[in-house]
């Protein structure tokens, strides 16, 4: 079994993206920036926005962190998002997800510009990616196409799995394997025998946010498997929607959780700020 880890794959985007961010300052005075707004105390999106955070500052980002009450209203946030559109020094805006109940993310996305959306979910960008042309992608799926580069697993002519149809992972997900010539399955939680469809794939993405709920029934002996969730524990270890112990030995190539595609999410935050920022000056 080949061990799929991220940590890697994510060294080398960071090591091309700080380059991008010196050649940046220097040519322009200033550093990309990215702002990261936060609504509310959710422990798991703190801990996220904070390795943001960090990222940027190591590899030579501006970044604007904007920590929001848990209730404010849908007007103050769009009233900060107008603003960070208008303003000169932010290239990238990330609204962490999930938001507080009251507060709709689709309206939030209608009001960043396509010019700074760092996740690359706004609708313009969508369509751009699904017309072949995309600006940025999100984040998690372009991470995991980097990874499978990487690790020398060619998409051409694969039957791929993606098991999740959410805009910030599995649909994103699926448009990239198609784009590198892959033929894809998208299944999801009502799709029909679903053991059987993952069975028959080459590649598998599991998305669908269920702690270790793929065991290697579902996995053909060559597949190489892909694990998106992230789960805590109890006893605070993380797990992922793949039963690891389980499959490990029973299939060609596997992520690990934590350390494989999570790290590799904030390596292509970072990269798609600097290309926000090349693409604005
Ligand atoms: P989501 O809840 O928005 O979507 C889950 C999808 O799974 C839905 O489309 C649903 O139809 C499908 N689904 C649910 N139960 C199913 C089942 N039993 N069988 C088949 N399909 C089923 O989740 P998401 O935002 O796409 O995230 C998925 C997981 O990935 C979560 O655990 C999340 O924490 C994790 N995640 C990790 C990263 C990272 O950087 N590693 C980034 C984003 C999300």
């Amino acid at each position: 079994m080949i061990l799929l880890e991220g940590k890697p794959v994510a060294q080398n985007i960071k090591a091309r993206v700080s380059e991008r961010a010196k050649s940046f300052l220097n040519t322009f005075g200033r550093k990309p920036g990215l702002a990261v707004v936060l609504v509310g105390g959710d422990p798991a999106s703190q801990v996220y926005v904070g390795h943001k955070v960090k990222a940027c500052e190591e590899l030579g980002l501006a970044s604007f962190r904007h920590a929001l009450p848990e209730d404010i209203s849908q007007a103050e946030l769009n009233l900060l998002i107008e603003n960070l559109n208008k303003d000169s020094l932010v290239d990238g805006i990330l609204v962490q997800s999930p938001l507080p109940k009251h507060l709709s993310f689709s309206e939030v996305l209608d009001r960043i510009a396509p010019q700074k959306d760092a996740d690359g979910l706004t609708p313009e960008n969508v369509g751009l990616a699904w017309s072949g042309r995309p600006r940025v992608v999100p984040c998690t799926p372009a991470g995991i196409i980097e990874l499978l580069k990487y690790y020398q697993i060619s998409l051409e002519r694969k039957n791929v799995v993606v098991i999740g149809r959410s805009d910030i992972v599995g649909k994103p997900m699926a448009q990239l394997f198609l784009q590198n010539n892959a033929t894809v399955t998208i299944c999801h939680s009502k799709t029909k025998a679903l053991e059987e469809v993952a069975k028959q794939a080459d590649i598998v993405v599991a998305a669908i946010g269920k702690r270790n709920y793929f065991t290697k029934e579902f996995f053909d002996r060559d597949a190489v498997v892909i694990d998106v969730g992230i789960h805590r524990l109890e006893q605070g270890m993380l797990c992922g929607d793949v039963f690891f112990k389980d499959v490990k030995e029973s299939v060609r190539a596997i992520t690990p959780v934590p350390g494989g595609v999570g790290p590799l999410t904030i390596a292509m935050l970072m990269q798609n700020t600097v290309t926000l920022a090349e693409l604005r000056v």
